[in-house]
């Protein structure tokens, strides 16, 4: 039940995997009972060019394209949920840095978040405004050739070691996306714990008093803000979680496996009983159709497919369902042995029951799913009805 590596991609994924086998796997769950993440784990991955490997080599990244970017956060998915997050939000920050950010703002933090020498975070939701992202009241001023930010950011993961947070906030009357350095007086950080899962993900708040930046630390606004660039952000966070969610479900399935043919009751391995074999059959076909599901995400963002955010958005929604399903199958699996922290099983439920939280809940992602379904839905007939009767019919 390993990720197949297999292919021209087999190196590489190889050597990701025999990375996070050695550096991760061991430490994850110790790391979500501290709730904190061994700080050498960013720069280990950024190293080798996998803290954001979508990102092209000369940029610190490895160039990966969609296929191995989906396998490598299954793998990190694998081993650990707070890691996977880490990859998630790290690609979030640098991509839209990269893409978007003036020349000297994107060159000053580029290198260091692909290099894991800083941490990133992505600061959209707010205190009153989550799933309403576009709501935020952060607002920002113009005062001479700088802005000046005031408000109030929550439950942003790494934002309790962020060198650097991408913040969303009002300037003119529109959604700007801009780069606040940590150092800069006027932010202040105020680490959220004990939480349900991702617990290694140092959250935290972040609050705004007459934070002033400079001018061209707006990396964008009006529009381009929002549907560009926080759009494109959340989408490629929710690739990663939708892959990760795969990693995740596999692990449970896997553990759930060695269970069933170890544990012994009534005489008999437990899955040679009826209702547990069930079990077994539900989390085999819910980690199938998840990884189906961002498979052809994948093909859809590798051919430049219209319906790329679609497929990504569906992608997510189920594998970040399943997971949780897959994850408390495998934890009734496992008995009372499953409902503690000595199995990896228990942590993966909670980190499961996240996924459908992060980068938009799964309520969200229905909304849009069928959003954009009936909008081509309509269009196809539009262009059918422009184009009369077929000539099928003759
Ligand atoms: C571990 C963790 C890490 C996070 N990291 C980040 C981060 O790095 N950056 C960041 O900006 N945010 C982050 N978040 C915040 C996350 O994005 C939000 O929690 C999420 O968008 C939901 O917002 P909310 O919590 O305010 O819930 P709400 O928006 O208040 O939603 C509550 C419930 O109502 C439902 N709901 C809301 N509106 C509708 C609707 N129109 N139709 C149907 N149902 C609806 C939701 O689905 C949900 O079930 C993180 C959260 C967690 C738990």
């Amino acid at each position: 039940m390993s990720v197949d590596v297999d292919g021209p991609q087999a190196d590489v994924l190889r050597q990701s995997r025999e990375l996070l086998d050695r550096v991760v796997t061991p430490n994850a769950g110790a790391w979500d009972r501290a709730q904190e993440m061994d700080e050498k784990v960013a720069g280990l991955l950024g190293a080798q060019g996998l803290l954001v490997p979508s990102l092209p080599e000369q940029a610190g990244g490895r160039g990966f394209d969609a296929d191995r970017l989906g396998r490598f956060n299954e793998q990190a998915g694998r081993a650990c949920g707070s890691v996977r997050n880490l990859i998630g939000v790290q690609g979030m920050v640098a991509h839209a840095l990269h893409r978007w950010a003036k020349p000297p703002v994107r060159d000053r933090w580029v290198p260091r978040l692909a290099a894991g020498d800083v941490y990133g975070s992505f600061a959209l939701t707010e205190p009153h405004s989550g799933s309403d992202a576009r709501a935020a009241a952060t607002v920002a001023e113009r005062r001479g050739g700088a802005v000046v930010l005031n408000g109030e950011k929550s439950w942003i993961s790494f934002a309790a070691r962020a060198g650097v947070f991408l913040v969303f906030a009002r300037l003119d009357g529109h959604v700007a996306a801009i780069v606040v350095e940590r150092d800069t007086p006027g932010v202040h950080v105020t680490p959220q714990v004990d939480l349900l899962g991702l617990r290694a993900s140092h959250l935290a708040a972040v609050r705004f008093d007459d934070c002033v930046v400079p001018a061209e630390h707006v990396v964008a606004q009006g529009p381009l803000a929002f549907d560009a660039v926080a759009t494109a952000a959340l989408d490629h966070g929710r690739f990663s979680t939708a892959w990760g969610s795969v990693g995740l479900a596999a692990a449970c399935l896997d553990a759930a496996l060695d269970r069933a043919v170890t544990r012994q009751q009534f005489g008999a391995p437990i899955g040679d009983h009826q209702l547990v074999a069930r079990m077994v059959t539900r989390m085999v076909c819910a980690v199938d159709a998840a990884r189906m599901q961002c498979e052809a995400a994948t093909r859809a963002r590798s051919s430049g497919d219209r319906d790329a955010v679609r497929r990504t958005l569906i992608a997510k929604y189920v594998a970040s369902e399943n997971a949780f399903a897959v994850a408390s199958d495998a934890v009734q699996v496992h008995g009372a042995y499953g409902c503690s922290a000595q199995s990896s099983v228990e942590r993966h439920l909670r980190d499961a029951k996240i996924q459908c939280v992060i980068e938009g809940t799964s309520q969200i992602q229905e909304t849009q799913i069928s959003q954009l379904t009936l909008t081509s839905w309509r269009a196809a007939q539009r262009r059918s009805e422009a184009l009369g009767p077929s000539d099928n019919g003759r």
